[in-house]
């Protein structure tokens, strides 16, 4: 083996990057070690996205070389810039800059970013970071992200977190689950509530917000995709776009194996779309199956009807497909490139955070049903819920989770009467709404009529939340609690018969003293039939034709007073 010679340095980061594999250079201006340690930290971190990072002392390398950058392909230069003093330099980052205040290097195709590290406290705050932002920029260079502003002020630190750090579907927050309790009496459905814990978080709610959680899937399917395809699900793959021009470099975080991609990252419970058939027909061997594929994927009328029937109807996931086309045997990895990414699902917030500042409350039903082919298919997200009990052998169970914002809001002045519709699930954004009307009285407010019409299949069975809204009930916080029993007698009662039942009274309510209205639950019947009966309503009460009533309904969406949020 050739001794390198030992007499200089490599003091060419464009000729060490070359060698090594690297196509992230991270500089860092550092007087005190922080953005020195931030600058191998993201070093290191470039391999999750599949890249290579080295961090590098501005001092110790020739910063000429920048304007090569290109050279390496698919780089970036990230820049650490601690500002010093003044506004000035730290002692390594001198150099540097009195090179690109005097110079006219042309950094054309460079792609950079900048993490300004200061102190919001000083004058000249982050000076050294904007300053190297600014003027990378006007020598040419490509800014591929904004300017990250760094204060370890300590003062500001929550104002940063807040401003930096919001958790979202990128960056989702850890929830501890701290309550998992089965809501229904009996009957063979699951419904359940649960509580997750946002101490600490910073995350901020209001009642009608959504909360959205990632969930995984079940490891019984992707054992058995892993088995049919006879791979071994724990090899580690990097799934790259060939697709140089495009931002998404892979379709899921990588490097990665088979199993976190199909258990973390990938649908395979949803039916296939047909694009997804037609790519994969050409790996099944059986000339019968390859032609059934093709023609459901085909656009006419037979193919369509087929794909209708055999996967949509029947409820046929991936899994299911492979099962039924025992010819069909694609590579894994094309299976992965085609399967769209497992989506996060939204659930109606059920408490209010003036009550629970520091816990967010979900009311769902478990998905559970017989497909037409005899399986069982079970939801994703409800079904994995389902088991996170509070402890699980010590340990915390998690959830992944951000908000998302709703225009379902509570009326801005506490005295406009409220009604809510809500069957079923569809009870829990109004468990968010009694407790704020609640805690509103509480705090010695004036607070408007306050009405909900639930409704559930039989008294002794699903009645969610039956003694809290009783109690509610009791203390006045609800005005009136009108519970539909949709099975406890022959014909069928809904939220709706008790709406036109009470037809004088919400009539008042909504035309004369300013209710606001709020419909939630199932999308696919109930809210149509429920907005029928608002018609209805204001048709007999208001003196109003069929058309007139319509306008009058969209007048009150207009004005926010007629809200829905609804899921099918
Ligand atoms: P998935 O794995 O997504 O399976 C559900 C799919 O299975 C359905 O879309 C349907 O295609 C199919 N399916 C379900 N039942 C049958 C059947 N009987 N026959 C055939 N196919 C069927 N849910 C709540 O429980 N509580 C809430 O508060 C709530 N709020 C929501 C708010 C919003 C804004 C939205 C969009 C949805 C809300 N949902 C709520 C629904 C929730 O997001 C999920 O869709 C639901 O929990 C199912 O998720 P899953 O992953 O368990 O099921
Ligand atoms: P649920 O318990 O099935 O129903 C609540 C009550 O609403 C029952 O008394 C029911 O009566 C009644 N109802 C049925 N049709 C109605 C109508 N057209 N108008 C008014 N009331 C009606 O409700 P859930 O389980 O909470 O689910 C609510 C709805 O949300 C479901 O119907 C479903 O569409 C939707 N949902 C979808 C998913 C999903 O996976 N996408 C998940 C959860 C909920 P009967 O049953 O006796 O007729």
């Amino acid at each position: 083996k050739k001794l390198e010679p030992q007499t200089t340095r490599e003091t060419s980061f464009i000729g060490k990057m070359k060698k090594t594999g690297k196509n992230i250079v991270v500089f860092y201006g550092s007087q005190t070690g922080t953005a020195e340690e931030f600058a191998n930290r993201l070093a290191k971190d470039a391999h999750r996205y599949g890249m290579k990072g080295m961090a590098a002392d501005p001092e110790e390398y020739d910063m000429s070389e920048l304007s090569r950058l290109t050279e390496v392909e698919n780089s970036i230069a990230i820049f650490c810039m601690a500002t010093y003093g003044e506004g000035d330099p730290t002692d390594n980052a001198q150099d540097f800059y009195d090179w690109l205040q005097e110079g006219d290097a042309d950094f054309s195709g460079v792609k950079y970013t900048v993490f300004a590290l200061g102190n919001k406290t000083y004058e000249h705050y982050n000076s050294m970071g904007k300053y190297v932002d600014k003027r990378l920029a006007e020598l040419g260079a490509r800014r591929i992200f904004d300017l990250g502003m760094g204060d370890d002020d300590g003062k500001n630190q929550t104002f940063k977190l807040e401003e930096m750090e919001p958790f979202d579907s990128k960056n989702p927050f850890l929830a501890a689950v701290t309550v998992n309790r089965k809501l229904n009496k009996a009957g063979d459905r699951h419904l359940m509530h649960l509580e997750l814990d946002i101490t600490g978080s910073k995350i901020r709610y209001e009642s009608g917000d959504h909360v959205a959680v990632y969930p995984i899937n079940d490891s019984v399917i992707v054992n058995r995709i892993g088995d049919l395809l006879g791979v071994d699900l724990d090899t580690v793959i990097s799934l790259n776009n060939l697709d140089e021009e495009s931002n998404k470099k892979h379709p899921f975080p990588c490097p990665s194996t088979y199993r976190t991609a199909l258990t973390h990252y990938l649908d395979i419970t949803n039916p296939p779309r047909t694009n997804v058939l037609y790519e994969l027909a050409q790996y099944a061997t059986e000339p019968k199956d390859q032609e059934n594929m093709r023609k459901m994927a085909s656009s006419s009328p037979e193919g369509k009807a087929l794909y209708q029937s055999w996967v949509l109807d029947s409820c046929r996931n991936i899994l299911a497909i492979l099962e039924d086309f025992p010819s069909l045997r694609p590579p894994i990895d094309h299976l992965c490139e085609l399967l769209p990414r497992l989506q996060a699902r939204y659930y109606s917030i059920a408490s209010s955070s003036k009550v629970h500042a520091n816990s967010i409350h979900i009311c769902a039903v478990v998905v559970e049903y017989e497909t037409k082919t005899g399986r069982v298919n079970k939801g994703v997200a409800t079904n994995w819920l389902k088991n996170k009990m509070p402890t699980d052998n010590g340990h915390k169970a998690t959830v992944p989770m951000y908000i998302r914002k709703s225009q379902f809001r509570l009326p801005f002045k506490s005295t406009n009467p409220v009604i809510m519709v809500g069957p079923g699930t569809g009870i829990a954004p109004f468990m968010g709404f009694v407790q704020e009307r609640g805690w509103l009285k509480e705090q010695g407010k004036d607070v408007g009529d306050t009405v909900l019409y639930y409704g559930c299949r039989y008294k002794k069975e699903d009645f969610l939340y039956q003694e809290e809204l009783e109690e509610f009930e009791k203390t006045g916080v609800l005005t009136a609690l009108n519970v539909a029993f949709s099975r406890d007698q022959a014909e069928k009662v809904y939220v709706q018969h008790l709406l036109k039942k009470n037809k004088e009274a919400v009539w008042r309510l909504v035309h004369s003293d300013n209710a606001h209205i709020y419909i939630c639950g199932d999308a696919r019947n109930m809210a149509r039939d429920v907005q029928n009966a608002f018609y209805e309503i204001a048709e007999e009460l208001g003196g109003l034709s069929r058309s007139q009533a319509v306008d009058y309904v969209k007048k009150l969406m207009t004005k926010g007073r007629y809200s829905q949020d609804v899921w099918s």
